[in-house]
This record gives C-alpha cells, sequence and structure tokens, in this order.
C-alpha cells in the first residue's frame, strides 16, 4: 500500500527556488515522502546547504538563462536517470515593479523574464526527457494574483502569473497522451520573510490585504508544500492542466467576517 510517508519513494523531484519559502518547504515535504530533490537556485549559500540537510542534490541555476536550465535537467537525467517531478517555483516580486503608471519598461522585462519565460525553459527542458519516459507531473507556480485584480498593483508580476497559467493548462492539453501532467498551482499570499517585513514596517498595507483573507491569516509555506506533494504525486493521478488553488478561499471572497 502506498501511504502519505512512501507515495514518492525515489521520485527523482527539481525544484527550483528550492533555497528559500515555497520551494523549501516543498523539498523537506518530497524528501519526508521519499522523493530525490535536486535543488536548482541562485542561491549558493543556502542552497547547497538545504541539499545537505535533505541527503539532495544541488545545482547553481538562473532560471532565466537557456543553457543554465537546459543543464539543470540535463545533468539531473545524467546524475538519477530520469526526472519524475518539475516543480518551476523560481520568482521574483521587486518593489520597482508597481502600479503601470511608474513601472518602467526595465523592471517590466526583468519580471516577466525570470516569472514566465523561466516557465517556458524550465517546463520546456523538463518536458523533453518526460516524453522520452512516458511520465512525468509538471508543476508551475502562478499564483492567486493570476485570477484576480489587486488595486495595489504590482503589474509585471500579475502579468506573468496570468502567463504562467495559461502556458501550463495549453501544456497539460497538449502533452496528457503522452502520461504528462502538467498543473498551475496557485497559493494565495504566503507567511514569508517578505511580508512580515511588510507587517513589521506598515502595518496599514499589511492590515489592508489581511482583511481579504476570508481565515483571517496568510498561509504557512508547509500548506503549499503539502499541495505541491499532492500534484507531484500518483494521488493527482487525473488532476491536469488545473488551476490549483491553495489560497484559504481569498479568491472567493466578497465580504468577509469580521
Ligand atoms: P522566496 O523569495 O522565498 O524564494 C524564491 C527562491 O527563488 C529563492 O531561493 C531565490 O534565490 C530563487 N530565485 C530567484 N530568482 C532566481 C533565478 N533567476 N534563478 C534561480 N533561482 C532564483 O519566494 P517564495 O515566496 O517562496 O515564492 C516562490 C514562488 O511562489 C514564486 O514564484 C512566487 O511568485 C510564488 N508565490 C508566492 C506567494 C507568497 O505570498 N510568497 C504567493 C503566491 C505565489
Amino acid at each position: 500500500m502506498t501511504t502519505a510517508a512512501t507515495r514518492l519513494k525515489d521520485k527523482i523531484c527539481v525544484i527550483t527556488g528550492g533555497a528559500s519559502g515555497i520551494g523549501l518547504a516543498s523539498a523537506r515535504r518530497l524528501t519526508e515522502e521519499g522523493a530525490k530533490v535536486v535543488i536548482g537556485d541562485l542561491d549558493e549559500v543556502r542552497g547547497p546547504e538545504v541539499a545537505e540537510e535533505l541527503g539532495g542534490h544541488f545545482e547553481r541555476v538562473n532560471v532565466a538563462d537557456e543553457e543554465e536550465v537546459k543543464n539543470l535537467f540535463a545533468r539531473t537525467v545524467e546524475h538519477f536517470g530520469r526526472v519524475d517531478v518539475a516543480f518551476n517555483n523560481a520568482g521574483i516580486n521587486p518593489t520597482d515593479d508597481n502600479s503601470i503608471l511608474t513601472t518602467d519598461i526595465e523592471a517590466w522585462a526583468r519580471v516577466q523574464t525570470v516569472n514566465l519565460t523561466s516557465v517556458y525553459l524550465c517546463s520546456k527542458y523538463a518536458l523533453e526527457h518526460m516524453v522520452k519516459q512516458g511520465s512525468g507531473s509538471v508543476i508551475n507556480t502562478a499564483s492567486f494574483v493570476a485570477l484576480m485584480g489587486a488595486a495595489t498593483s504590482q503589474i509585471s508580476y500579475s502579468a506573468s502569473k496570468g502567463g504562467v497559467l495559461s502556458m501550463s493548462r495549453e501544456l497539460g492539453v497538449q502533452f496528457a497522451k503522452d502520461g504528462i501532467r502538467v498543473n498551475a498551482l496557485c497559493p494565495g499570499p504566503v507567511n514569508t520573510p517578505l511580508l512580515r517585513e511588510l507587517f513589521a514596517s506598515d502595518p496599514v498595507q499589511a492590515q489592508r490585504r489581511l482583511v481579504h483573507c476570508p481565515g483571517g491569516r496568510f498561509a504557512e509555506p508547509e500548506e503549499i508544500a503539502a499541495a505541491v506533494a499532492f500534484l507531484a504525486s500518483d494521488d493527482s493521478s487525473f488532476v491536469n492542466a488545473s488551476t490549483f488553488t491553495v489560497d484559504g478561499g481569498i479568491s472567493s471572497a466578497y465580504v468577509t467576517a469580521e
């Protein structure tokens, strides 16, 4: 019988952005469930530490660079013989991406490249191997902002996540007959160092967001990681091309309880 503790036994899982936040929590959860993780990250300090903690493998990669992404998946297959799961999760959320009126073309392009082009590249080079294997699960991190508009705008970020969502849907449809599933994960706001800093430095701005969360709180990274483990595993064998929303209900909320 497959239990939660073993359902990812021996699965080879590449996690971009695995050195921090949602990626880190997911690397830990997938390892607990029996997977071998490959951490693909720019962070050459935390990345190797995490890989060592988990008995996994670290590859330094800039997900916006085609050659480096190609090598990430090629080296994974070289080392482990296959790639079962690609969790394409690395992303950025810089402060110079805000209102369309004040976001310049450089900030726009940087966010598009790191958040959207990267998912195109990671999906492309993971799929190459998965098509040969005839199996695989691709999980691309979008966001609840792909589903909703915010007056506190981050224009390029929101547009990039919309792109991740529709690209993932199309890939899921195209590659289903190859035995591959592609899903877009849409987390709601997550309690990360970035949000905690915002809370500390600007409680009014934080409250402006928190009031929209039906449960009155943001997610913990481990709650998103639990969804990643499900999408990575065969428990989700008929979940494909989905908008997989893990947002505590924020995208369904009109008026929340006091
Ligand atoms: P984080 O900042 O904690 O971690 C991101 C990781 O990605 C870091 O380890 C960083 O080194 C790495 N990274 C950044 N740019 C990279 C690049 N070019 N190449 C390789 N690695 C790179 O972020 P997080 O909050 O865990 O977010 C992870 C994903 O979830 C992102 O795509 C983000 O947009 C999305 N998301 C986050 C939230 C949230 O509230 N935190 C909500 C919805 C979606």
